[in-house]
């Protein structure tokens, strides 16, 4: 049975800055998730913090919402079948250093905080994260 999704990506500063932009979609389009909706944006200090919420707690937490909102970042909507997934095992691990070959972090993440993308990680989160970005 076919199980379309749709999950939530970020080209996130490091990348968007890098000018990787262009080469990060081809690898959607080459594992055949197609780009539904897509914008340019720069968020604030406080919207990076209530995306980020569910980390709250974690030492990373400050740093990571000050990253998220430190320059330009590419949100889109990727959908296809098992996107979530499919989208996780494109991304490779948080940390670059432990990504497969040909992922994407494996290729151009910098650290484990300039990790080039960002993808919803469930069902639940992937329908919060595009109310968040597109409503
Ligand atoms: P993302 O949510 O950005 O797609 P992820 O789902 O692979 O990444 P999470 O556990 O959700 O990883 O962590 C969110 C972000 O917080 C990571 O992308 C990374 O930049 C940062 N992060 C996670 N774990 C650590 C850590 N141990 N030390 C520093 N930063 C971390
Ligand atoms: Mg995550």
């Amino acid at each position: 049975m076919s199980n379309i999704e749709q999950t939530l990506s970020i080209i996130k500063p490091d990348a968007v800055e890098r000018n990787l932009a262009e080469k990060i979609k081809e690898k959607f389009l080459e594992n055949e998730l197609i780009i539904k909706n897509q914008k340019k944006i720069q968020i604030t200090r406080e919207e990076a913090a209530e995306f980020y919420k569910v980390h709250q707690t974690k030492p990373f937490y400050d740093r990571l919402c000050n990253y998220l909102s430190s320059g330009p970042i590419v949100v889109m909507i990727l959908e296809g079948e098992n996107a979530i997934t499919v989208n996780r095992k494109i991304m490779g691990a948080t940390d670059p250093k432990q990504a497969d070959d040909g992922t994407i972090r494996k290729e151009f993440g910098i650290s484990i905080d300039k990790n080039s993308v960002h993808g919803s990680d469930s069902q639940d989160n992937a329908k919060k994260e595009i109310n968040f970005f597109f409503s």
